[in-house]
């Protein structure tokens, strides 16, 4: 259900009706938009009966949302979610792409300080660094835990750039919410309920991974998970899925970007190293990822990907991650999007476009 508040509603109008809702055992989710704000009725105790909310002062109409998603609509907000950062032009769904780069796991502070000081200096306004990592075997490097957390914090405070590290379970993102920008929900966690609706009541933007054979109604609903505990600012992450293709690691589904494009107000960025697993593929499919309209990429880099504990075969060397960056600030304009310039990550910039005034993105 949806209440869509009239135009010249006062905030004082839209209170009584959330007010109203709760007064009902939902919950109201008010979501203010560029005309007009709409309130978002959620609960698992069956529909509300319209007629008590239609008749309240400010109130336009009241929709029945036929669609499972309903935070993640269009219907709920027609304008894409931007979600920014205090004290610097990185956002996600504006008209700067978001750059996230950096290794697939922290192995030490000397191998994520190299990584972070080439990947800056190419362009990334965000670095990526598993500290938890869920691998397939018991056996396999699991992550140095919060000390890897320490480290990606120490690397923000060196070279500005903001933290998207995975949290596994609720443990873990308990520290994760403390360390990080911004929450990653790994591919193999995009249906752990608990896990997502412990991220919907963290105070940090989540961005969340597609399921390894999730369909694009699964993978909003995982998104509206997050959504309906009161946390709005979700990122999408297409990171490729399994199909019967053996000259991949997994089959990298571009097009679900306009596909989530044309149903949801949120941002979604791509992950080209899962997505393909060969280092020979991620530059081209980085390349089709920003000219399809994806908002951002994440790239796994490493300085010596030959002796990486994890994914090195499809980690760039930083060279080519910097031959990427300089094709994809050409691939932008094409697309109406801008690379923000090198260091901007430090530099506070007011950027155009619609806004997310419903959470601020941190702390
Ligand atoms: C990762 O980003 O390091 C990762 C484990 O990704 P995914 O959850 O997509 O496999
Ligand atoms: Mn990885």
């Amino acid at each position: 259900m949806l209440v869509v508040m009239q135009a010249h509603a006062s905030q004082e109008q839209v209170r009584a009706v959330c007010k109203k809702i709760e007064s009902l055992g939902y919950r109201a989710h008010s979501i203010p938009g560029a005309q007009r704000t709409a309130i978002g009725v959620t609960g698992n105790r069956g529909e509300v009966e319209p007629g008590t909310l239609e008749e309240m002062p400010g109130v336009q109409e009241v929709i029945r949302v036929s669609k499972p998603y309903k935070l993640v609509s269009r219907d709920v907000k027609e304008e894409n979610t931007v979600i920014s950062f205090p004290q610097t032009a990185a956002t996600f769904g504006g008209p700067g792409l978001a750059i996230i780069a950096g290794p697939c796991a922290i192995e030490s502070r000397e191998q994520a300080f190299a990584v972070a000081e080439l990947v800056q200096h190419s362009g990334a306004q965000f670095f990526r660094g598993g500290a938890y990592k869920p691998r397939t075997s018991p056996y396999s490097f699991q992550g140095l835990g919060e000390e890897g957390l320490q480290i990606m914090a120490e690397v923000r405070e060196r070279f500005g750039l903001k933290i998207v590290t995975e949290a596994i379970d609720n443990e873990s993102l308990e520290l994760v919410e403390q360390y990080a920008d911004v929450i990653q929900i790994g591919a193999r966690n995009m249906q752990n309920f608990s896990l997502l609706k412990r991220a919907g009541r963290a105070k940090k933007p989540v961005m969340v991974k597609r399921g390894m054979s999730a369909t694009l109604e699964e993978f909003l609903m995982a998104a509206e998970y997050i959504m309906s505990e009161g946390n709005y600012s979700v990122i999408l992450c297409e990171r490729g899925v399994r199909t019967f293709a053996d000259h991949t690691r997994n089959t990298l589904d571009l097009s679900i970007v306009p596909a989530v494009q044309r149903l949801s107000h949120l941002p979604i960025v791509v992950d080209p190293s899962h997505g393909t697993g060969k280092r020979n593929k991620v530059t081209p499919l980085s390349r089709a990822a920003i000219a399809v309209g994806a908002d951002g990429l994440i790239v796994e880099v490493h300085p010596d990907p030959d002796r990486a504990l994890s994914d090195g075969l499809q980690s760039l060397y930083p060279e080519q991650f910097d031959t990427l960056m300089a094709q994809i600030r050409q691939i932008a304009p094409v697309v109406n999007r801008i690379v923000p310039a090198i260091g901007s990550s430090r530099t506070p910039l007011q950027v155009g476009g619609a806004s997310s005034k419903v959470q601020p993105a941190a702390d």
